[in-house]
């Protein structure tokens, strides 16, 4: 026998066991969007390598050394599995011109794909649900973004999701801060590991994102960014503050917040739990007013945010969930020559009323069958044998709990399943 062939590291099966957990999930985002006039875009998983390096930024983890790059065999192009969704959106909306009268309120749901070490709650192929809102340019949308995420928390029940927010301000008040914090760095040049050192220069702000804890200290001690903040951003920032504390919800001002991705301006935010360990950040979002412009629309504010759906339903799991269980209404039980004729047409009748129905497969006698319908978790089985398909008839046993078995005409079936 030749050898089994697994799955690529750091991908995963979603197996049937945990399709009620994922099911849940997406059913109650549907939902949740739905509530805020949101509207799907979906795009091809597979886009041109130029469009994340211009938009997520080239001296970046993800393109410097996390992307899926690949040749297209027959005209050599540079392709790349998405990363993540925020370009290949806004790529949509610029080549679909969809800003041509109207903002966009826009989610999508989908895997990405990050070429890092495999580990609880950060994977290859993991999913995303994100949100994009275009052509809005004040602090209210950062808040509805806010709100919204504080309330599908409430929806699916999880608690200790806390909120981090901050802002990074204009591109000028970052030129700024970027020269201080060269002139930070390079008076503490020996405590810099080799990725600091090369984006010294390139791109300083990404060096407080760094994970490495030898350089914890040094970020920690930095300077920070306040001082360089522009008039407009700083108001922009007040009024989302004034907003979020008017709505309720909770927050911690955290100026080490700098986001990963280089596209980002003004409003960034996280929602991050202590329950998943290392991999503690569930969603996490923020303004990115030049994207549009530089993926080649004209200028338009914009701002989003994605989550983790491996980290929030890991999240879900810690709070001891229990997805509903999807059971039939009905197992469809058949023995005898005449009844096995009829067992379709019974299992489609029972279709057409509203029910769900297994209908057994394979033969077996009716002891079997019956064994088959009590494990299925059907509510009823529904009966039919020689006598039965003879008058045009079922039965219908409950299986759950008391209630006598009845048999009824055909056309009385779905009755007898209401009780
Ligand atoms: P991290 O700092 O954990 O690497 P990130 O800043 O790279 O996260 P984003 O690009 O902001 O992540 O993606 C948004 C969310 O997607 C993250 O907050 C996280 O919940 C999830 N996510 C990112 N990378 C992975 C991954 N490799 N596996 C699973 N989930 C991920
Ligand atoms: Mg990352």
């Amino acid at each position: 026998m030749s050898k089994t062939i697994q799955a690529v590291r750091g991908m995963n099966d979603m197996l049937p066991i945990d399709a009620p957990l994922w099911e849940f999930f997406e059913d109650t985002v549907r939902d949740w969007l739905r509530g805020y006039g949101y509207q799907q875009i979906r795009t091809p998983i597979v886009e041109s390598t130029d469009l994340f390096v211009r938009s997520i930024g080239e001296v970046t983890d993800i393109v410097e050394k996390e992307m899926y790059s690949f040749e297209d065999r027959l005209n050599g192009e540079q392709l790349t599995l998405r990363p993540e969704g925020t370009a290949s959106c806004v790529r949509a909306v610029v080549q679909h011109n969809l800003l041509y009268n109207a903002p966009q309120r826009l989610w999508y749901m989908g895997p990405m794909f990050r070429h890092e070490r495999p580990q609880k709650g950060r994977y290859r192929q993991f999913h995303q649900v994100g949100v994009e809102s275009l052509g809005f340019e004040g602090p209210d949308m950062d808040a509805e973004h806010i709100v919204m995420t504080a309330r599908l928390w409430k929806l699916l029940g999880l608690q200790d999701v806390a909120l981090e927010i901050n802002t990074l301000g204009s591109a000028a008040a970052r030129a700024q801060y970027r020269n201080r914090l060269i002139a930070y760095f390079e008076q503490h040049a020996e405590v810099l590991d080799e990725d600091a050192k090369r984006r010294l220069h390139s791109n300083p702000l990404r060096i407080l994102d760094t994970k490495n804890p030898a350089m914890q200290a040094l970020v920690e001690a930095a300077p920070r960014m306040t001082n360089d903040l522009d008039e407009v951003s700083l108001q922009h920032f007040e009024a989302l503050q004034a907003m979020l504390k008017a709505a309720g919800v909770a927050y911690r001002i955290n100026t080490r917040l700098v986001r990963g991705l280089d596209y980002y301006n003004a409003t960034v935010f996280e929602w991050v739990t202590t329950r998943l360990g290392a991999q503690g950040t569930v969603c996490a979002g923020g303004r990115y007013d030049s994207l549009v412009e530089q993926i080649g629309g004209k200028p338009a504010p914009a701002c989003g945010f994605a989550m983790g759906v491996e980290r929030l339903l890991a999240l879900l799991q810690d709070h001891a969930f229990a997805p509903p269980l999807a059971v039939p209404d009905a197992y469809v039980v058949h023995v005898g020559e005449l009844a096995d004729k009829q067992a379709l047409g019974v299992a489609e009748r029972l279709r057409d009323a509203g029910f769900s129905a297994l209908l057994h497969c394979g033969g077996g006698s009716f002891k079997s069958q019956m064994k088959k319908a009590d494990a299925s978790g059907a509510r009823f089985a529904v009966i039919i044998g020689d006598d039965e398909a003879q008058a045009g008839e079922a039965s219908v046993k409950p299986l759950r709990g008391e209630g006598k078995q009845v048999r009824v005409a055909l056309a009385q079936l779905a009755d007898g399943l209401r009780g």
